[in-house]
């Protein structure tokens, strides 16, 4: 029977059958693992097939369908190997916050490239907007929504405390899988307990899931918000930048410059200081904003020193 993979706690694997029932499976042994280099071959949002030991009557993972995308980061055991965070979403929906504490721009751009790198959908939750009383506040706030929407990522307003305020965000993640992060003390864990129907467990795992983020031995963990409308809860956002990113390919993950990086002089153009640089002329035009230049420069500094040793 076909499922979906909820949970993986080392060798065990939570699926959610297509008849709704929930099983607790084990992998087949001789599975084939595929030419991933990773720890672990079943990840959350795997899609598997499971079949019923006639002897042990063991639920067992015996096929992993192809994976639409997925996530990886490095193994929290082995520094070589790669551990997959969770497959197949729809969207990933970064919660963020103006003020109390203050999501900085660069902190989204990052996020967005990785997702960008991923092929997933970027939604953006600026939370808390009842602290946001002071004017300027709020106009930091409306200048980046204007900036990420005109980018076309969508942007909602919500107070987690106050679920009244959260039915567009509820709208945006029915019918999908989608992965929730956001900064520790963004409002994560809230907006998660006000999405999930079972408050008291979801309270329960998710704010010690959340404890558990800034540790890497954590994993994640999907949980039912209505038919069809899954979420994941991601530990360790920090961790989920992009492995392996060439300097060169970054601009490729900004959308702004995608569409125009043929128009450099130079082929090999890292729109630094080059003469005829395209990137450059639309940056001092305005046509792109300097908190997302100033965020592609830095994530070429990052790629150039991770890729010098
Ligand atoms: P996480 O670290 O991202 O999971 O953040 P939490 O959900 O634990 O929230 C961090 C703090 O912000 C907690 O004290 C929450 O009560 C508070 N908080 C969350 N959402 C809101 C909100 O919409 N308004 C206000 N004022 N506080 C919030
Ligand atoms: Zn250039």
């Amino acid at each position: 029977m076909k499922g979906t993979v909820l949970k993986s706690t080392g060798s065990n694997y939570t699926v959610r059958l297509e008849n709704a029932e929930i099983a607790e499976c084990v992998l087949r042994g001789k599975m084939r693992l595929g030419d991933l280099k990773v720890t672990n071959p079943v990840a959350v949002g795997d899609f598997v097939e499971v079949e019923t030991d006639d002897v042990s009557g063991q639920r067992v993972i015996c096929k992993v369908e192809e994976r639409n995308n997925y996530i990886i980061r490095k193994s929290p055991k082995h520094r070589n190997a790669r551990h997959v965070l969770a497959a197949n979403l729809d969207q990933a929906a970064l919660v963020c916050t103006v003020v109390k504490p203050r999501t900085a721009p660069g902190f989204i751009d990052r996020f967005i490239l990785s997702a960008e790198a991923y092929h997933i959908p970027v939604i953006l939750i600026f939370n808390k907007q009842d602290v946001l009383t002071k004017e300027k506040d709020q106009i930091k706030q409306e200048s980046l929504i204007e900036l990420y929407e005109g980018l076309g990522y969508p942007c909602y307003k919500i107070s987690a405390k106050d679920p009244a305020t959260i039915a567009e965000v509820q709208k945006a993640l029915e019918n999908k899988t989608t992965l929730l992060s956001g900064h520790s003390g963004s409002g994560k864990s809230t907006l998660a307990n006000a999405l999930l129907p079972e408050l008291g467990i979801a309270t329960r795992e998710i704010s010690n899931f959340s404890q558990k983020g800034t540790h890497t031995t954590s994993f994640a963990e999907m949980h039912e918000l209505g038919k069809d409308s899954w979420l994941i809860d991601s530990p360790g956002i920090k961790e989920l930048g992009i492995l392996n990113v060439e300097p060169s390919e970054l601009s490729h993950y900004f959308v702004e410059m995608r569409d125009e990086l043929e128009a450099c002089k130079f082929h090999n153009c890292k729109h630094i200081s080059e003469p005829g640089c395209r990137i450059i002329e639309m940056l001092e035009s305005g046509e792109i904003a300097e908190t997302r230049y100033l965020s592609y420069l830095s994530m070429v500094d990052d790629a150039e020193s991770t890729m010098s040793y």
